[in-house]
């Protein structure tokens, strides 16, 4: 896919013209209240393009899993208070996605002025990605705008089934995700560092594959490191380990090698006794591997010796994946140690995943990175390299 040749907003003409815009206005909200804006805000660039640009903006989104129907814990009513404070004006809630009230609303809509349609996943025919219902959607609007890049791997109505009946361009943030992570993978600036951790081998296994063919070094950290271990005939323990995936690491180690790709295993692992965050701790070298009874929950401190050497010259990193459980402060050190090593690198710096992200922002390196992917399932798959819907659907340059 070559992402990079997607029209953007600022290759059509938006003037006087009715713009349905996907968002990701699936915000996270308690009784109620919206408790993280973060992602309202992130789509304003886009939204305030189109209005000083004379559209009629139709925004759509979905929020949580309201499974089918109109349920109001899930409404979009929040956010349109909330994009009406942002924006200055009172940004009015269609009472529904495709009927009467978004016609209505649609219709007197004026120009620099925009409005919000009730959550898309309050149908079922969204996530089916149903032809009519796109095409009720469509019917909206005169031009089609993705900036939802979370959603961008999937083929709902709202994120790829509308395209097939109006020109469809992206907004700024797919824009500024396709060309920061598309161009890392196309063109990187070596040396090339992929930082791979977190949960599961199974999980990166694609990720894995995909930056094995284009960098010069692969760090793997996390509880798929033990997978790698154990292959090797390492003890590890009580960690986690996925027994039907040795093979497929093995196989993956000899590979880099006959790539040429540097590839570094933890040295040492901080390790406790239960998997809890007041558990007994001790340090175990990969010389004697981790006894019975313990559980690696972080790479140890010669590893983070080891792993920031190899990041500091970098010319590109890409990370996806905290070094241990980073959601605990006994675990939490590889993971800083990584940041730490990214930030002070000076590198091309590219974080995906949802977890990923969330560490890197609590422990303070989110403005330290060059990108943060806001999409966790979305950055991944377009890590492994696969064709993302959203994207796919979006008329070239
Ligand atoms: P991302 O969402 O960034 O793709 P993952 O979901 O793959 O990342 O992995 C994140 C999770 O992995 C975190 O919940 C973290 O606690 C867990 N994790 C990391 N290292 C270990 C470990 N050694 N043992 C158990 N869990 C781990
Ligand atoms: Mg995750």
């Amino acid at each position: 896919m070559n992402a990079l040749n997607k029209k953007s907003i600022e290759d059509i003409e938006v003037k006087g013209r009715r713009v349905l815009v996907r968002c990701d206005f699936n915000v996270p909200l308690k009784d109620g209240v919206i408790t993280d804006d973060k992602r309202i805000r992130e789509s304003l660039p886009t939204i305030k393009y189109l209005l000083d640009n004379g559209a009629k903006v139709i925004l759509c989104s979905h929020l949580g899993r309201p499974k089918g129907t109109f349920n109001m814990t899930y409404s979009l009513a929040p956010v349109a208070a909330r994009l009406s404070e942002m924006l200055g004006f009172e940004v009015k809630l269609a009472a529904d996605v495709v009927g009467e009230s978004a016609k209505a609303l649609a219709a007197e809509l004026e120009e620099g002025k925009a409005m919000l349609i009730e959550n898309v996943r309050f149908h079922a025919e969204e996530e089916k990605n149903d032809a009519a219902f796109a095409k009720e959607m469509a019917s909206l609007a005169e031009i089609y705008v993705n900036d939802a890049f979370g959603t961008a791997h999937r083929a709902h109505a709202s994120t790829a089934g509308v395209a097939d009946y109006l020109p469809a361009v992206c907004g700024y943030l797919i824009q500024k995700e396709i060309a920061i992570m598309g161009g890392a993978l196309s063109n990187p600036k070596r040396p090339f560092v992929s930082i791979l951790g977190g949960a599961k081998v199974s999980d990166k296994i694609g990720v894995i594959k995909n930056l094995m063919e284009k960098v010069d070094t692969l760090i793997i950290g996390g509880a798929m490191a033990y997978t790698f271990k154990a292959a090797a005939g390492e003890p590890i323990g009580t960690s986690l380990c996925e027994k039907d995936k040795m093979d497929l690491a093995a196989s993956l180690v000899k590979e880099a090698e006959e790539k040429g790709v540097k590839f570094l295993l933890p040295l040492d692992s901080r390790c406790g006794d239960k998997y809890d965050p007041d558990c007994n701790t001790i340090v175990c070298n990969v010389e004697d591997g981790i006894p019975d009874g313990y559980m690696g929950l972080d790479v140890g401190p010669r590893t983070e010796e080891y792993f920031a050497n190899a990041i500091k010259d970098a010319g590109t990193v890409v990370w996806n994946g905290p070094m241990g459980v980073s959601e605990w402060k006994n675990f939490e050190g590889g993971t800083v140690a990584v940041a730490k090593a990214v930030a002070e690198s000076g590198a091309i710096s590219i974080i995906g995943g949802g977890d990923s992200a969330a560490a890197v922002e609590k422990l303070g390196f989110a403005d330290k990175m060059t990108h943060i992917s806001t999409g966790g399932g979305a950055s991944l798959e377009f890590l492994e390299g696969k064709e993302l819907p959203g994207i796919a659907v979006l008329n070239d340059k």
